[in-house]
């Protein structure tokens, strides 16, 4: 049976609910976790965890256990096809994790879910919310569970939810912004890959950008762009990016072990709070997964989140902290928009000249300590880190 009350009820246990629900607990925040999936998801999706998110994981514990897991590396190299333009090392962060975290999504959220479950926490799974309206005690949420459908009397309900947020819908929250006009292919891969295993590689192309990242079991990660791309992805379709767009020889796709293919958008909430709604993760923003950016960013905001709820419910803080959360979390996603839009344009320039400039710059850029120092800090989340402390009282 599922409580009938509860101070906070978090939709949705992908990373960022789970997140939440871990940083309640340890603080002693009465909460509730409801999931429609009835087992957790499988597939590998976000493949990094940026620096400044294993410094905010360490709030609930998880950090060195993803270490253990992961793969770190610490160079990011942008290239036109074999050609490096520009070499970005993570050796210098002012961080105690100078580097690139490769790990599946499914890890990182089994993982979290483990620490959950260890502080004494739990995700009701099989539950699928179906509406919310604000009340004068909080919400009313009305859901569906193997025993039919009850309401919950929550004080306040998170959406985490993801892009089709029932709770953002609920609270009448715009969600402006578009599709891209391609698509992007996502493929871990086990192939012949002349660049190694020691960086992850951003190819620039006419064509499309491609990004090929080491994965802990000695597979890659593949994600690129396609105009025209097929509905299932297969070993002949990758293997003809990465020749068209990658080292002109030695690529070799031997296997394909999880292909997905799939319409990214640019979105970014209105607000992240109305009334006792809160908002964060994919069900605030929503943006193209060149820069690894947006599990992390839903991630912080899921502490961030959890140290704000803990003021108010546990410590009596006033409901304006919650007001503070929304403020200063929504400028990292505008960043984060911005930063991966930018880097979508300067990759799939398609005029010759234009081209040449851009190496030429780039190659320039690689002598410029300041700025790769820059990138490296936005890459890294670390360049963003004062969005993540709220005003104290
Ligand atoms: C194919 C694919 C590839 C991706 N690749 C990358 C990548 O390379 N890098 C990157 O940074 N990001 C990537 N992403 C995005 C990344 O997966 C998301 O940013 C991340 O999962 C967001 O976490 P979240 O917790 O906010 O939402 P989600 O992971 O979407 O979790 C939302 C959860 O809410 C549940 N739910 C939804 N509605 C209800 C309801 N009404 N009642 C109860 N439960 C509900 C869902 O079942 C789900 O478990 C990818 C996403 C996809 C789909």
């Amino acid at each position: 049976m599922i409580p009938v009350e509860t101070q906070v009820l978090i939709v949705g246990a992908g990373p960022t609910g789970l997140a939440l629900a871990a940083a309640l607990q340890r603080a002693g925040v009465d909460h509730l976790l409801v999931e429609v999936l009835q087992t957790a998801q499988t597939t590998s999706r976000a493949g990094v965890v940026h620096a400044h998110t294993l410094e905010m994981l360490q709030a609930i514990g998880v950090t060195d256990a993803l270490e253990a897991h992961g793969t770190p590396v610490s160079h990011f190299v942008v290239r036109d096809h074999d050609q490096a333009l520009l070499d970005l090392s993570f050796d210098d962060l002012p961080s105690p994790y100078r580097h690139l975290l490769m790990i599946p999504q499914s890890s990182t959220e089994a993982l979290i879910e483990t620490r959950l479950q260890a502080l004494g926490g739990s995700v009701h799974r099989g539950v699928s919310v179906l509406g919310a309206v604000a009340d004068a005690n909080g919400a009313t949420v009305r859901v569906r569970s193997a025993t039919g459908e009850q309401m919950i009397h929550p004080r306040y309900v998170v959406g985490a939810d993801g892009m089709h947020s029932i709770v953002r819908e609920a609270a009448g929250i715009g969600f402006k912004g578009a599709a891209y006009g391609e698509s992007f292919v996502l493929a871990d891969v086990r192939m012949d890959w002349p660049l190694g295993a020691k960086e992850v590689s951003l190819l620039f192309s006419p064509e499309g950008l491609v990004v090929i990242a080491p994965l802990p079991d000695g597979s890659y990660r593949v994600v690129a762009t396609l105009d025209d791309a097929p509905k299932k992805p297969g070993i002949d379709d990758i293997q003809a990016i990465l020749s068209a767009r990658g080292p002109a020889q030695g690529v070799r796709v031997t296997d394909i072990l999880w292909a997905s293919l799939f319409r990214v958008h640019h979105r970014l909430a209105d607000t992240y709070r109305k009334g006792p709604f809160l908002l964060m993760g994919d069900a605030a923003h929503v943006h193209s997964p060149a820069g690894g950016q947006g599990m992390n960013t839903g991630i912080v905001d899921a502490i961030v989140l959890g140290g704000a709820l803990t003021r108010v419910v546990r410590d009596g803080a006033p409901d304006t902290v919650l007001d503070d959360y929304a403020r200063t979390r929504r400028p990292a996603a505008q960043e984060v928009l911005a930063l991966a839009g930018r880097l979508t344009r300067v990759a799939t320039v398609h005029s010759v000249p234009l081209r040449k400039l851009r190496n030429l710059i780039l190659r320039a850029l690689d002598r410029a300590p300041g700025f790769k120092r820059g990138l490296a800090m936005g890459f890294s989340g670390l360049g963003r880190a004062r969005y993540s402390v709220l005003p104290q009282a």
